[in-house]
């Protein structure tokens, strides 16, 4: 019988039976597993609160059928008391979870994702860091772990350096006035970006609402919509309010 033991965080549960749970999980050295928590829905079930969304958890696993595994033995790692306490930490942390969810998977094992998964959850862990930025940073920097940064510091379409007034994700990163397409975009919030790229992100964090940050995050949100090519729901959920400024069609 094929049995493994791994670290992972819960992704996305769903409901299975009676009183069953299946639970997605993203590994350390697995990949993504989608498990079967038998039992896991009834009052005396000892496994039932490592298993909701976000939970980092020590897994005993062996194979079921198909592509299901079936949980022996699970154990909280991190309690993340911090996070589960606010509302806006918890909103980070599933428009997270609900994005690497999207990310398509072969069964491949990416320890990658899975050290950024974790650094991110405990950053939102930790009291010292708002949290307001914390998804959308992540998603920039998971954009340049798969390659696809956003170009911030020329205009994407020729070149030039600027000034760089508008963003556009479809065609990957800033665009000059004679370029511009996509979104408006203010001096502040390119600066932002380009600190959460370029290694500044644990002072942005130390930041309570830093100039730009509402536009940031809708272009954070925008950007890795694009790249997976599909609406994500708890990620829209945390977006700002403030409604986007329209860009006018470049000159002909
Ligand atoms: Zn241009």
């Amino acid at each position: 019988m094929k049995e493994l033991a791994d670290e992972a965080i819960v992704l996305r549960t769903y409901k299975s039976g009676e009183s069953d749970r299946v639970v997605v999980v993203w590994t350390r050295h697995h990949g993504k597993l989608r498990v079967l928590a038998k039992g896991v829905r009834k009052t005396t079930s000892r496994m039932g609160g490592s298993l909701e969304p976000m939970g980092h958890v020590s897994v005993d696993l062996v194979k079921g059928r198909g592509d299901l595994w079936i949980a022996k033995h699970v154990t909280h790692r991190e309690r993340m008391t911090t996070l589960r306490g606010e509302y806006a930490r918890i909103g980070a942390g599933l428009a997270v979870v609900e994005v690497i969810d999207a990310i398509p998977t072969d069964e491949a094992a990416d320890e990658g994702i899975f050290e950024m998964l974790v650094r991110v959850l405990l950053t939102l862990d930790n009291p010292d860091f708002h949290p307001e930025l914390v998804a959308s940073s992540f998603f920039f920097k998971l954009l340049a772990y798969d390659g696809s940064e956003p170009v911030v510091d020329v205009c994407v379409n020729c070149g030039s350096p600027g000034p760089l007034v508008a963003f556009n994700a479809e065609v990957g990163g800033t665009l000059c006035a004679n370029c511009r397409s996509g979104t408006a975009v203010s001096a502040e919030a390119l600066d932002l970006i380009r600190r959460i790229l370029g290694g500044d992100l644990a002072t942005v964090l130390r930041e309570d609402a830093p100039a730009g940050s509402g536009e940031v995050m809708a272009l954070a949100h925008e950007a890795i919509e694009v790249h997976f090519g599909k609406r994500l729901k708890a990620s829209r959920s945390t977006a700002p309010l403030t409604p986007r400024i329209p860009v006018r069609d470049a000159p002909q």
